[in-house]
């Protein structure tokens, strides 16, 4: 293993105070996590010197990967002029413009913070807009940490329920129970289970919420019969769509809904759209939108937030966004593309029991014979989750950063070579494991 003296040295520092010894659940360990020095494009370099290719991209949020200079030097530029205004600036008009211009769906937008601040949002506009209390949402999708949002994500096997009626397990014990009875969990992909449980709730939901493409579920894309479906039967008992494209508006320049021919009533988005500073936002149809609007009254639905819209992310995002233009986007697909193809090449080559799922910048490789329909099927078993971590472990020994069962990605400061390194690493990995491959 590569050494990690310094790393270890801050683990110990930051258990004195956090629980858990780091502020997020979501980081990486394997025991100890590695503490970053700095970023650089493609690369990050550890506090004991060690460089690394990074396909975390803090989650999927850096798509030009690390120090992405004119986000840089734009916002170095702002910062004289001050961070943060009780006055709104030019800055968020900038960027709004930029999004409305490229996503079918967007008419109208407002920014908030975080990913799980624009989820929250934008099932309250649904519940504010049609007067219902209750959404629909996919099994195991990920959402971020808003209660409805996060109800029927987690859990054991055992607590799911039977494929036909799976339960809004409450993601933590002191939920209100009140919550489960509030969200209807779907399966990815299952059209007949979505139209008959939409239907049977349908007076009480204000919406279904969609990832496109859920990274917990597999990162599999949606058929198209089951898109129509729940486009169907939402418009057929006025229930609204919501695409979570928090992570997946990374998927083409005009967003995720749009590549898989989803026409939501509302997005929720966030990650690439701040440039690497904290972001979210809901956006869509005008008519949808028009519960934030306060000007003749009470807005049914109030939204602030001391740093929202604040100029950093509004400037940082619409630098990183411009320059991601069609070309740009073109391009990632092409490395996506390249990266999926040499990894089921070597599994082919190897006859492993691997496979390969994603699209544009976007991939995960599973420890499984076929590809997994959904989260239940994802879900690994304790084998799956033990080759997972022996190649993540293996892929860091290497040198680069491999998430640990969810989504890794690209970002446009990668080469050809870079994704040869992803490549040959996955090779070498089948190459020196055979003994964990599972029949
Ligand atoms: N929705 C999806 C699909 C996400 O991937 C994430 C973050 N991984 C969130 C919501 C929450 O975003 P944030 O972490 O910015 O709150």
């Amino acid at each position: 293993a590569l050494p990690n003296v310094q790393s270890e040295r801050l683990f110990a520092r930051g258990h004195g105070v956090f629980p858990d010894g780091t502020t997020r659940a979501t980081i990486e360990r394997d025991p100890t996590p590695r503490y970053v020095q700095r970023g650089e494009g493609a690369y990050l370099v550890d506090v004991d010197g060690q460089r690394f290719l990074d396909l975390n991209n803090n989650f999927t949020t850096l798509i030009h990967g690390h120090g992405y200079a004119p986000v840089m030097d734009a916002v170095a530029r702002l910062l004289r002029d001050g961070t943060c205004f009780s006055n709104p600036t030019v800055h968020e008009i900038d960027l709004a413009e930029l999004l409305i211009d490229r996503i079918p769906s967007v008419e109208q937008i407002r920014f908030v913070n975080t990913g799980t601040e624009a989820v929250m949002f934008a099932i309250k506009a649904a519940r504010a807009f049609t007067g219902r209390p209750c959404i629909a949402k996919i099994e195991g999708a990920y959402h971020g940490s808003y209660d409805w949002a996060e109800a029927g994500q987690g859990g054991t096997p055992s607590t799911w329920g039977s494929p036909d009626a799976p339960v809004a397990v409450p993601a933590y014990a002191g939920t209100p129970g009140s919550v489960a009875d509030e969200v209807v969990i779907l399966r990815f992909n299952d059209t007949e289970g979505a139209r008959r449980r939409i239907a049977a709730a349908a007076d009480r939901l204000a919406c279904i919420l969609l990832d496109p493409m859920p990274s917990r579920g597999g990162l599999i894309p949606p058929n198209p019969d089951f898109v129509a479906a729940v486009i169907e039967t939402a418009r057929h008992y006025g229930i609204l769509v919501v695409c979570d494209e928090v992570l997946n508006l990374r998927q083409s320049y005009r967003g995720a809904s749009s590549r898989y021919g989803i026409e939501p009533d509302l997005i929720a988005t966030g990650k690439i759209i701040g440039g690497g500073f904290p972001i979210g936002a809901i956006g869509g149809s005008r008519d949808v939108m028009s519960v934030f609007d306060g000007s003749t009254g009470r807005a049914k639905l109030a939204q602030g937030g001391t740093f929202s819209a604040n100029p950093v992310s509004m400037v940082a995002g619409r630098v990183s966004m411009a320059a991601m233009t069609e070309a740009a986007f073109a391009r990632l697909d092409v490395l996506g593309d390249r990266l999926r193809a040499a990894l089921t090449a070597a599994i082919e080559r190897r006859q492993a029991h691997y496979v390969v799922s994603g699209t544009a910048s976007l991939f995960r490789i599973h420890p499984k014979q076929t590809l997994p329909r959904d989260y239940r099927d994802a879900y690994p078993s304790s084998d799956e989750a033990a080759l997972m971590k022996a190649m993540t472990r293996f892929f860091r020994n290497e040198g680069v950063i491999l998430p640990d069962g969810a989504a890794a990605c690209l970002s446009t400061a990668m080469t050809d070579a870079d994704i040869d390194k992803i490549a040959n690493t996955f090779d070498r990995f089948l190459a020196a494991a055979p003994v964990l491959e599972k029949e």
